[in-house]
């Protein structure tokens, strides 16, 4: 005897017919009438229904064993009428032994399911999405066990699957359906640009079937391939000629990159080869794109997995082509905005939508150096990436919010989030049009205490926000970016062509280089480097320019002969003690020497900074000073390594609080120290950005801060509206308690007095 499905072994059993037939051929609705046949044998049941999700909230019976057939595709219910319409408005299973005295019930006389009894049903689940009910039912007073219940489950998501797929109902019409039977979701992911946006989700273009696997004239296919990829080609430049619109930058290096993989003669030969075994153009790109997918799934460098990416999104660039419906077709019948959610995205995919209005985007991958995310942070979209089952858990039309700054996706909010959005959104329009006013006024606070606000950049793009900011320069340029985008270690020449333009188009403002800060987490695909167990404190920064001094020299005669003849402002990251700083000097006293044998212009002059992000150096800092122009601390990782808090989890993320009495204490000392030996001082940590923390910094006698673009507005906003000496006179109070975190009394003081956080 075989055991019911229920049991370990009945469950698996069939589960395997199950997949066998969503692996077997046969439309949709064949399948559908096979799964409620088997799921009613194998769970002993006399009737076993699939309702499937029509437009308006309409549940419609779409198959079933046990009813009455006539009953199919004519037996309606609401949602939430009826035992299974309160099934799909509730989302919830329901198992009744005696249905019929439930007062929920709704007869359908055309069913005939007077005569069963009990009942039991479970919603046909997709990412939060009621996308049917499945039922079974028997004619017994039977009392169906949490195991049944769970067995029912696992089947209704094979039906989901079936569902999802669009053969049974078109997808846009389930989109179309709103309100009940729907979850609101959260999925959080990782932050790959900042910035809030809610909208209508349009999941990146489906994956194209393949009609036709096998071919019949290789030389034809081969023809149709050689047009498509001609035709591919000739979008690419076009494309990436219409982004020069968006200036220069690293992103434009990024399609370049793009273009020279469109032109791999190894990729088309790949494919080529495939055609001539036997297979379609289509089918061809189709089995290299897998190949190189199952290659990339087993690099784990981030980097890599990038380049990858790129390929594939040429992969299905070129099937666009071959079909005949290249990209910009396929958008044609987006809605003017929307939230664009993908499993991956090239850096060109993204650009195809350029010419919509893209408000986020959401990736099942990416990382910070994905090419996506540097292109898109050219629009300014907000993005998150690493979320997990985006695309299977979004569908086109859904509303969903993109929360960058917390890195989490909101699907289906309520209308009360939606509305609170909407309204955050609109306030910060508010807000970015007032701080844009203030973009020529002066930061300087109510007692009149000049305060130098700088821009923090990594990317060629962020120097426009100087202007756009009204920054007094750049305070940290931070150059592993883009070092990260490329293939290999850029050459003299390029670094060189690449400051010059930075220093071009700060117009004359102060830009401070900080030589690569390399390593930890920021590999470089071309320098070897092995895994640490301890990343944010191994081989990093300014430890790998005095072991490879090469790479060293080179960024520093880049940076001198893009200087000419202005004032070169360099400064090195993790300097742990003197001799450190003064190798480094060294290094670039022998650089300058050289541009001088070489008969090269030289800098006006040289100043020479260093970051302090590591304690040791604390107890160093007259013997610091004397050798340095200015110092620069770097609070994001100098506060980590204070509290041995790693600045990178999120669990610890609100552990400690650096507006406490030993981060002030320090500040303080630190403050003086500078001033005694007439040392400039700046702050370029994250701390400089924050207004609060700026309004403490100033307070206890920091002139110079330097923060992201979005950080200016807000901070100037705060010095405008200081007494700088009565704050100080606060913290001489307050600043010494051994209180967790000064920052309450810190926020009701700003709101008593009129300073605008
Ligand atoms: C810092 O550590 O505060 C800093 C500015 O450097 P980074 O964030 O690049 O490590
Ligand atoms: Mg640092």
């Amino acid at each position: 005897m075989t055991e019911a499905a229920g049991s370990v072994s009945g469950t698996r059993r069939l589960l395997r017919r199950l997949r066998d037939i969503m692996a077997g051929s046969g439309s949709a609705q064949e399948r559908l009438d096979r799964i409620v046949r088997i799921v009613a044998a194998e769970m002993v049941a006399e009737v076993c229904s699939a309702y499937v999700m029509r437009a308006g909230e309409v549940l419609e019976l779409f198959a079933t064993e046990g009813l009455r057939p006539e009953a199919v595709h004519r037996t309606r219910l609401r949602v939430g009428e009826g035992l299974v319409g309160g099934i799909a408005a509730t989302a919830r299973p329901l198992a009744l032994a005696d249905a019929q005295s439930h007062p929920d019930f709704a007869y359908r006389p055309e069913t005939g399911e007077e005569i069963y009894h009990s009942l039991m049903g479970v919603p046909i689940l997709r990412g939060g999405r009621v996308l049917g009910v499945l039922v079974v039912q028997n004619r017994t007073l039977r009392h169906y066990t949490e195991d049944e219940i769970e067995v029912l489950q696992t089947i209704a998501m094979v039906v989901a699957e079936l569902a999802a797929r669009g053969d049974l109902v078109n997808p846009l019409e389930i989109a179309q359906s709103q309100g009940g039977g729907m979850l609101p979701v959260r999925l959080v992911g990782i932050r790959l640009n900042p910035g809030l946006a809610v909208g209508p989700a349009v999941l990146h273009r489906p994956r194209l079937l393949i009609r036709q696997v096998v071919a019949e004239d290789a030389a034809a296919e081969i023809e149709r391939l050689r047009h498509a990829v001609a035709a591919m080609r000739e979008a690419i430049d076009e494309l990436i000629a219409t982004g020069r619109g968006l200036g220069a930058g690293e992103h434009r290096d990024v399609l370049e990159t793009y273009r020279m993989f469109a032109a791999d003669r190894g990729w088309v030969r790949r494919i080529s080869d495939a055609i001539r075994s036997g297979l379609t153009a289509e089918a061809a790109v189709q089995k290299v794109r897998d190949e190189t997918r199952s290659r990339m799934m087993q690099v784990t460098d981030p980097y890599l997995r990038e380049r990858f990416l790129d390929l594939e999104d040429l992969a299905n660039r070129l099937q666009q082509h071959l079909s005949g419906q290249p990209p910009s077709a396929v958008s044609a019948e987006l809605p003017p905005e929307f939230i664009l959610i993908a499993r991956a995205m090239g850096p060109a995919e993204l650009m195809d939508y350029a010419g919509r209005r893209i408000m986020g985007l959401v990736l099942e991958e990416g990382s910070p150096t994905a090419h996506v995310a540097i292109v898109a942070r050219a629009f300014d979209i907000p993005v998150i990436g690493r979320v997990e089952d985006a695309t299977s858990r979004i569908e086109t039309g859904d509303t969903v919010v993109v929360d960058g700054d917390h890195a989490q996706v909101l699907i289906r909010p309520s209308e009360h989030i939606r509305q609170s959005v909407a309204a955050t959104v609109e306030a910060r329009v508010r807000r970015r049009a007032f701080y844009d006013t203030l973009r020529s006024a002066a930061p300087v606070t109510r007692d009149g205490i000049e305060i130098k606000l700088l821009l923090n950049a990594g990317l060629l793009i962020d120097v426009a926000q100087l202007s756009a900011t009204g920054a007094e320069g750049i305070g940290l340029f931070r150059t592993e970016l883009p070092f990260m985008i490329r293939d290999t270690f850029p050459n003299v020449e390029e670094q060189t062509d690449l400051y010059r333009h930075v220093l071009d188009q700060a117009e004359g403002r102060a830009v401070v280089f900080r030589t690569l800060d390399i390593g930890g987490d920021k590999v470089l695909p071309y320098l070897h480097h092995a895994v640490e167990d301890n990343p944010a404190m191994g081989w990093r920064a300014i430890r790998i320019g005095l072991d490879r001094p090469a790479m060293l020299r080179q960024q520093l005669r880049a940076l001198i002969r893009a200087a000419g003849r202005r004032t070169l402002y360099v400064k090195f990251p993790m300097i742990a003690e003197i001799a450190e700083f003064e190798h480094a000097r060294a290094i670039l006293d022998l650089e300058l020497a050289r541009t001088a044998k070489e008969g090269r212009v030289l800098p006006a002059s040289t100043k020479i900074g260093v970051m302090l992000e590591v304690p040791a150096l604390l107890w160093q800092l007259p013997a610091l000073c004397e050798r340095i122009d200015f110092l620069s601390i770097g609070t994001n990782d100098l506060v980590q390594f204070l509290f041995a808090c790693d600045r990178g989890n999120p669990r610890l993320a609100d552990r400690y609080d650096p507006l406490c009495a030993p981060v002030l204490a320090l500040f303080r000392e630190l403050v003086s120290q500078a001033a005694a030996a007439g040392v400039p001082l700046s702050m370029c940590g994250e701390m400089a950005g924050n207004p609060i923390e700026a309004m403490v910094l100033i307070a206890l006698g920091f002139r110079t801060l330097s923060m992201a673009a979005n950080a200016i507005g807000p901070v100037k906003t705060m010095v405008r509206s200081l007494d700088t000496a009565a704050v100080a006179g606060y913290l001489d109070e307050i600043g010494d308690r051994p209180d967790h975190s000064l920052r309450p009394k810190l926020e009701a003081y700003a709101r008593d007095h009129g300073i605008l956080l």
